[in-house]
């Protein structure tokens, strides 16, 4: 069976910044994450070993250093920390940090803010703090309810860094021709337009399909989706010991991506165990 690995499978720039940010970290000191680093099990527990632990929050836990990771977080978070004299070391991925400083401005500059992407998502929720009044949080087309919106006032709308396209361009130009007065700027990441792009071609070209990640993975979860929606014979695993050799049944061609969040060394036991079967 030959096997076809996606260029772009595992960690993207900014995951990778924010995982060596936080193994290069000097843990004599008490040290947190908020919130895990990656959605890698793996990784974490590296981390656990360093003596490094997660937090969802920085109440009631003495500390003397947090490591933000790449979703960022609210401009809230930066003003506790300081109060509370903890050493912040800040791995918010710099395309993440460029949303923050975008939508803080504009409504400083007197728009509205309207965010596409999952209310839920700690990226999103960290984007939606750096407004004072907070943002109209649209999850797909069916979330947007023009009666709400004011055409005396001026909207801008920017979106998750992982989300699909499609999804953003539909409630951008649904926004326009319905005569809103808006400035949309492209905030999807071009590492996740990338990896997915690339799936989905090689998802067009093979029998079967593995995504590797976890499905605690926004962008994960997307490939799947992607490569499901061309290749019905798509498996989304966390690790090699999850692929199952009924699978690969008269499957001459497989091809295998990963998710931003997938380690390296996780992908090549996945090749391994696929060049065995
Ligand atoms: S997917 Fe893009 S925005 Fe998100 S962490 Fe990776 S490089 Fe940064």
């Amino acid at each position: 069976m030959k096997v076809l690995l996606a260029k772009s499978a595992g960690f993207c720039f900014g995951v990778k910044r924010a995982v060596d940010m936080a193994f290069d970290t000097d843990a004599t000191k008490t040290t947190y994450t908020l919130g895990h680093i990656i959605h890698n099990e793996a990784v974490i527990n590296k981390l656990h070993n360093k003596g490094i632990h997660s937090v969802e929050e920085l109440d009631n836990i003495p500390m003397d250093q947090v490591i933000i990771r790449a979703h960022g977080v609210p401009e809230d978070v930066y003003k506790e920390a300081n109060d509370k004299a903890i050493h912040v070391v800040d791995a918010t991925c710099p395309y993440v940090t460029k949303i923050h400083k975008l939508v803080n401005r504009h409504e400083r500059d007197g728009y509205k803010i309207i965010l596409i992407g999952d209310a839920k998502h700690p990226e999103i929720i960290g984007i939606n703090g750096w407004t004072k009044e907070g943002c109209i949080i649209l999850k797909n087309i069916d979330e947007l309810d023009l009666s709400k919106l004011s055409k005396e006032e001026r909207y801008f709308v920017v979106s998750q860094t992982t989300y699909k396209k499609a999804v953003v361009d539909e409630i951008v130009n649904t926004l326009e021709q319905a005569g809103y007065d808006i400035k949309f700027t492209n905030t999807i990441c071009s590492a996740t337009s990338e990896r997915q792009d690339e799936a989905r071609e090689i998802a067009g070209q093979v029998d079967a399909m593995v995504v590797i990640g976890s499905r605690l993975s926004s962008n994960t979860q997307k490939l799947y989706e992607i490569c499901q929606s061309i290749c019905p014979n798509t498996h989304c695993i966390d690790d090699a010991s999850m692929l199952e050799k009924e699978w690969f049944d008269g499957v001459e061609e497989v091809g295998v991506t990963a998710g931003a969040s997938t380690p390296s060394d996780v992908i090549n036991e996945v090749l391994t165990k696929l060049e065995q079967i």
